[in-house]
């Protein structure tokens, strides 16, 4: 029997998964979740490890080759460690990485690297303290750095940085991130923050575009490179300073979208394909697990739904209109 390849009407070939472990947290990021009023999904509701490795075991026999654990926060689910090394041992996965906020990684990181994580990505939309906590709601700079620290030792490199770029939030630190790359073998990520599950007023005011990234070079007279890509970039666009022992790189969502290279599928904790970030359509694929030849089917159906491209720059007129039903996830609830 021909099993099919994840190539959706585009010719898209998609071999990225990304997977929420949890839709739970430690923090309350402005851009993310509310303050306060969360409803998180019981633990009945929730993958189980072994269904979540059904699930990448038979996708990466339709060619996935990459995964990424996220959440919410994927290190307040216990021993995430035994995940990943049943991950690491399916057929056909070449990478897994991990996006965290850090809060808990330090004394985590060796323990992750030996069960088969091959890569971090960690959030941190701040370089100063006061204004760390105030933008994650009660997150701790300090055992990010510590973090960050540890993930080097244990060689979990590539280490990138997500920044969430933010109008009058932290736009005043671009400067001072890209200078953090010049001395450190960082790979600043800026990302432009998007209207996922709150395409409203508040989201308008604080959307910042990525050219202003480019504008703060301009000013401050850097030499700046396209840099060639990075293990595991997606869809990022980077460059260097003259000089500069890491990158930075640009994630522009909203601007100017990367859909015609999507290769990626996520999973949601609660057991859910979602084929795009931004619409309403997702698959319950807890439903067919133990059924291989279902939940190609399943695969194959969410895939016929992608759309070409979404519409997130729609949200910045006066009347939005847009093709879709926009989720109404929020980003803890889907992995980002
Ligand atoms: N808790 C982990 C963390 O913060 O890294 C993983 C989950 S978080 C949802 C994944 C990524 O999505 C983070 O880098 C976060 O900054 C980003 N993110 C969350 N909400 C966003 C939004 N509305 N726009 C852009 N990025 C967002
Ligand atoms: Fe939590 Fe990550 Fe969302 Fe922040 S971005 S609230 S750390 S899930």
């Amino acid at each position: 029997m021909d099993i099919p390849r994840l190539i959706d009407p585009y010719g898209r070939e998609h071999h990225y998964l990304r997977i929420s472990v949890t839709d739970r947290c430690n923090l309350r990021c402005v851009y993310c979740m509310p303050e306060e009023g969360m409803e998180f999904e019981p633990s009945d509701k929730i993958l189980t490890y072994g269904e979540i490795a059904e699930v990448v075991r038979v996708s990466a026999g339709m060619g996935i080759r990459k995964i990424r654990l996220t959440g919410g926060e994927p290190l307040v689910r216990k021993n995430l460690e035994q995940l990943i090394a049943m991950i690491a041992g399916i057929p056909g996965i070449e990478d897994i990485a991990l996006t965290t906020n850090g809060m808990f990684l330090a004394p985590k990181a060796q323990l992750l690297k030996d069960a088969g994580l091959t890569r971090v990505n960690i959030s941190m939309d701040s370089l100063q303290p006061d204004r760390f906590k105030a933008i994650t709601r009660g997150g701790e700079l300090r055992k990010v750095l510590e973090g960050i620290e540890a993930c080097a030792k244990a060689d979990l490199s590539p280490i990138k940085l997500n920044v969430v770029l933010m109008k009058g939030l932290n736009e005043d630190e671009i400067a001072d991130f890209i200078r953090l790359t010049r001395d450190h073998e960082l790979h600043v990520r800026f990302i432009e923050y998007m209207p996922i599950g709150h395409n409203d007023a508040a989201w308008k005011s604080l959307y910042l575009p990525l050219s202003r990234v480019m504008e703060v070079c301009s000013e401050q007279q850097w030499k700046v490179e396209p840099v060639a890509a990075i293990p595991g970039t997606g869809p990022s666009e980077n460059y260097r300073i003259d000089g500069a022992l890491g990158s930075f790189g640009l994630i522009h969502p909203v601007s100017s979208h990367f859909c015609q290279t999507c290769n990626r599928l996520r999973l949601t904790a609660d057991g859910y394909i979602k084929p795009c970030l931004a619409w309403t359509e997702q698959f319950h694929i807890r439903r067919v697990i133990g059924d291989d030849e279902a939940m190609r089917r399943m695969l194959m159906d969410a895939l016929r739904t992608k759309p070409e491209h979404h519409e997130m720059s729609h949200f910045l007129k006066a009347d939005a209109t847009v093709s879709h039903t926009p989720t109404a996830r929020r980003m803890s609830q889907i992995g980002g």
